[in-house]
């Protein structure tokens, strides 16, 4: 929850549940619930979530209504997509990979006029070893949001590790020690240099994107949050995922 007059984050709760800025002093309302669920019916929304079912199911075992269940879900990876990690330290894995889209269709090239492309969605991600991942999606591959990103979600002094890419020049600028991999050598005369971490979690992620089909264009980014999240509690039991979402439900 953030003021809506300067996004400042934190507040004092005031009467009939208003919200006033520490910064700015404005007061505002928090938004409503998407949906008007009871504390068990969440429960079991989570449940069924954590479990990953399907739609369908979560209808059919909870008896909720479709769209309830439907709004239910979209709130809570909303939530998923507004968490905030700590800043990376340490060894960081980086790498960057084009989602949705085939990357070379040479027959088509003579056979249709170009059209007006969309811009590629790039997955941008950093895998922090021995912590979490953390992805964003992006439009196409620029070296300036790469940065800028980098600059946000990793400690200065950080050991980074990227693929060759011409997208990853000179990290060391900005204050990141800063290693290549070379992807096509069979030999790693490092064993420690490899970004290997996160092209498990490319895998992870293009499997489970791949697996529910369409997904409008506008709602990768809340998948994307999902699976980030799911990958980063990958370790915890159902029952410890559950009470984490119900946590952050209750923020
Ligand atoms: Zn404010």
């Amino acid at each position: 929850m953030s003021c809506p007059n300067c996004s400042c984050d934190k507040y004092w709760k005031v009467r009939r549940g208003g919200l006033l800025c520490v910064k700015c002093r404005s007061e505002y309302r928090p938004p409503p619930p998407p949906v008007r669920l009871s504390k068990y019916q969440w429960r079991t929304i989570v449940k069924w979530f954590v479990l990953e079912q399907s739609v369908s199911i979560i209808c059919e075992q909870s008896g909720i209504s479709r769209y309830k269940v439907m709004k239910a879900l979209q709130h809570i990876r909303k939530l998923m997509h507004s968490l905030t990690l700590d800043v990376f330290q340490g060894v960081v894995e980086v790498d960057a990979t084009l989602y949705g889209r085939v990357k070379t269709r040479p027959f088509r090239n003579h056979t249709h006029i170009k059209k007006k492309r969309k811009s590629d969605q790039v997955v941008f991600g950093a895998l922090c070893r021995g912590s979490f991942v953390r992805a964003k999606l992006v439009s196409g591959y620029d070296v300036e949001t790469f940065r800028y990103l980098l600059k946000e979600w990793v400690a200065p002094g950080s050991k980074i590790y990227s693929s060759s890419f011409k997208y990853f020049p000179d990290l060391k600028s900005i204050g990141f020690v800063h290693r290549t991999v070379k992807l096509n050598k069979g030999i790693h005369l490092d064993e420690d240099c490899h970004i290997n971490g996160l092209k498990g979690f490319w895998g992870y992620l293009k499997t489970k994107l791949s697996s529910r089909g369409g997904i409008r264009r506008e709602r990768v980014s809340l998948y994307l949050a999902e699976y980030v999240w799911r990958y980063n509690n990958r370790d915890k039991s159902t029952k410890e995922k559950i009470h984490t979402i119900i946590k952050l439900l209750k923020k």
